[in-house]
């Protein structure tokens, strides 16, 4: 089996998931993975898995993830317990990694503090929204960093401003090393109009994004980067006619070019050969290069 290098080397230690359960593409076969509730779990989890040369991933909401159908054949960790907690300090946020970033939005809008209602509707976690610099109508995490906490592989630890963690758009460090956001430290403002009015304004955001996004079938966001040249993607797709191709379970969102929809039994390879087929077409039809926003499990980019 894919996972049984994993488990071999330590039986009692891992239990098998599937990933189509833990992305939002409901994508992927079977791994080995782990739930680390702290620091020293996870700390002891990633020496043990460089001791024994194991592919590794932190999976956030995997909301950013495409995972192999076929299921991989390292492990996958997963922040909870101490690592998924926040709390306010005056308008600082201390937010873990593994934190959902839609409640942890909620429950800054409720405090009155303003800063983070764009991420009202970002289904991911704070470590995947710090990894990617998520951000929406104009505004993304970065802006907010006063400091990161990360765990070197190494298992040394390290606090980061923001400038030292390379943020651009859609672009952190992170994504080119294996350090692991722990926790973050974020700069909200008192709002003058008060929770109500940030309450108010969040709702309204969900209520936009729910008539603009293909919400009711498993996507996994924006598909692509928007170009240096501004473009908007979904324009460009839509202008090649592919709104609604379909290849094998995989679909190009009619609500949304920059989408792509799982149908009910897309696999990860209909995706990725769907998501080539809509870059040829784009650069054929505009000579512009679309790249990816979404991620392969594991993989550098
Ligand atoms: C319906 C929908 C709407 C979306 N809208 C937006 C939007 O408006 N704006 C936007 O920017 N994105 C959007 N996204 C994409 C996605 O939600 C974001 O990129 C989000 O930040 C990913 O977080 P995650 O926890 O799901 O990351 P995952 O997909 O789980 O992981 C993404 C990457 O981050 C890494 N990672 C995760 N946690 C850590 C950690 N603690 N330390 C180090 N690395 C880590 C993973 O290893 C992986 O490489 C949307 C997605 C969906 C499904």
């Amino acid at each position: 089996m894919i996972f049984d290098k994993a488990l071999n080397a330590a039986p009692d230690r891992f239990t098998v998931i599937q990933l189509s359960r833990y992305t939002t593409w409901e994508i992927g076969g079977p791994t080995a993975s782990v739930i680390v509730n702290t620091l020293e779990e996870l700390t002891e989890t990633v020496k043990f898995v460089s001791e024994n040369s194991l592919p590794w991933v932190i999976l956030g909401k995997g909301s950013n993830t495409l995972a192999p159908t076929e299921g991989w054949h390292g492990v996958v960790i997963l922040l909870s317990g101490e690592l998924a907690k926040f709390s306010f300090n005056g308008s600082l946020l201390t937010a873990g990694g593994g934190v959902h970033l839609p409640s942890m939005s909620g429950a800054a809008c409720s405090q009155g503090l303003t800063g983070l209602v764009f991420a009202v509707g970002i289904p991911g976690t704070v470590g995947g929204a710090v990894f990617m610099n998520a951000g929406a109508y104009g505004s993304s995490i970065s802006e907010l960093v006063e400091k990161v906490r990360v765990l070197h592989p190494c298992g040394s630890i390290e606090y980061l401003t923001a400038e030292d963690c390379g943020f651009g758009y859609r672009r952190s460090r992170f994504q080119k090393d294996d350090s692991i956001v722990l926790n973050v430290v974020l700069k909200l403002s008192e709002n003058a109009g008060g929770g109500n009015e940030l309450r108010r304004e969040a709702r309204e955001i969900l209520q936009i994004r729910r008539q603009k996004f293909p919400l009711h079938a498993p996507n996994a966001g924006s598909v692509f980067r928007r170009p240096d040249n501004g473009s908007p993607p979904g324009k460009l797709i839509e202008d090649c006619g592919l709104k609604g191709h379909r290849l094998g379970g995989a679909m190009v969102s009619p609500t949304h070019a920059n989408f792509i929809e799982n149908t009910g039994n897309a696999t990860s390879s209909d995706v990725m050969r769907l998501i080539e087929l809509v870059a040829d077409r784009v650069r054929q039809d505009s000579g512009i290069t679309l790249k990816r926003e979404i991620r392969r499990l594991g993989e550098r980019i």
